[in-house]
């Protein structure tokens, strides 16, 4: 079998397209003028990020001045969550779910240090909050609920609409990070009860490094650093523009291509999904219908994930584990014993996320290389049942 090149790790990071980058050019090298500058280089700059903020205003069903640009997600989320908490006067309560991103699970932990409460709600074993566990969370005090919109990991789609729709009857602010939803589940803020929504360019074939927050009119959130006025004081700092201009050419066209590329992909994720469980001795992570149309996440008894990966790179297949070698050992992933799974299995986990650039050729590849490493790697492990 020829050698080939296969991404499958969009969920870490998704190539840059070619129109995005085409559109950040000119930015890159002539029009370098400061968008705060009075001048006519920088007037004309202006003009483009302010442009770039409708388009992305319009992408999400929102209005211009609800958006903010940051340096992705991580910082949307920080500015969010922290942000509506330096907002109210004294401490009060939050609430977040176990399966977070460590970029909201560490905020909140975080807050909890300044003397806010957290509560963190389970989920279900397929990695899904539920609205009754929410709703019984709620206090007096509560001030800001945040859940993801769907899971990085297992890919599975939270009931956002209608934790937002719970917070907003409650007058609860409600928090989304959405880095894992836009581009790939059609987000639209006019019909969503969401006040506040992280996203990050990167992960919908924009560039890394730029992300957006966006803010419903009139959310109180406090700005985090001090600075210049940039981004209506709520992130001050000379604005990333080739990023910003980058992010919107590739939110505009994914939204666009949206349905088209769900379907696909969908349809590529349930023949990955098929081919992986027939290896035998394997469970799907996450949620068998509501998931991201791009996720695959399978658990294979007696291998370890890191080993697996290992022998895919060999083979030039780029995929990713539920499991960090952190300091020599193998943590499982969080989301993974969240949902309950035992360790051997969170360590046997196997994360496959396909994008814009997969075909079926790319399944077929991934299919025809993991069948015989699975195998190999079993005859190693002691724990195989099969051995002698
Ligand atoms: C990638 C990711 C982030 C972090 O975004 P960055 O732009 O890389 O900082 C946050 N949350 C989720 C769910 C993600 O997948």
């Amino acid at each position: 079998m020829q050698k080939q090149q296969v991404y499958l790790d969009h969920g870490a990071t998704s190539p840059l397209r070619k129109e995005a980058l085409e559109a950040m050019l000119p930015f890159l090298q002539d029009k370098y003028g400061n968008p705060s500058s009075l001048h006519s280089p920088g007037r004309e700059v202006r003009k483009a990020v302010e442009r770039a903020r409708e388009e992305t205003a319009l992408a999400l069903g929102a209005a211009p001045e609800e958006i903010f640009f940051t340096s992705g997600g991580t910082e949307a989320n920080n500015i969010a969550i922290k942000g509506a908490a330096r907002a109210r006067r004294g401490k009060g309560h939050l609430i977040t779910s176990s399966i977070e991103h460590h970029a909201v699970l560490d905020v909140c932990r975080e807050l909890a240090g300044e003397g806010h409460e957290v509560t963190v709600v389970p989920v279900d074993r397929h990695g899904l909050v539920a609205l009754e566990t929410v709703a019984q969370a709620i206090r007096p005090e509560t001030f800001l609920i945040t859940i993801m919109m769907a899971n990085n990991e297992v890919g599975t789609v939270e009931p956002v609409a209608e934790i937002g729709a719970l917070a907003r009857e409650r007058g609860i602010l409600f928090h989304t990070d959405a880095v894992q939803a836009v581009g790939q589940l059609p987000v639209d803020l006019r019909k969503m009860k969401v006040d506040l929504l992280s996203l990050s360019a990167h992960k919908f074939n924009g560039p890394k490094g730029v992300g957006a927050l966006y803010r419903r009119r009139g959310t109180p959130v406090a700005p985090l650093y001090g600075g210049g006025g940039q981004e209506r004081q709520l992130r001050p700092g000379t604005e990333n523009v080739p990023g910003i201009i980058g992010l919107t050419r590739a939110l505009t066209l994914a939204v666009a291509e949206l349905p088209e590329k769900s379907e696909r992909l969908k349809k590529l994720r349930d023949r990955l999904i098929k081919g992986l469980l027939e290896l035998g001795d394997a469970v799907l992570n996450g949620h068998p219908s509501a998931r991201l149309p791009g996720n695959v996440n399978v658990s294979f008894n007696y291998i370890e994930g890191e080993a697996l990966l290992l022998g895919l790179d060999l083979e030039g297949i780029a995929a990713s584990s539920g499991s960090a070698c952190t300091s020599g050992s193998l943590e499982p992933s969080h989301v993974l014993t969240a949902m309950g799974l035992d360790l051997q299995l969170a360590r046997g986990s196997l994360r496959l996320t396909l994008g814009r650039g997969n075909s079926d050729s790319c399944v077929d590849y991934l299919l025809a290389v993991l069948a015989p490493l699975v195998d190999r790697l079993r005859k190693m492990s002691a724990l195989y049942p099969g051995q002698y």
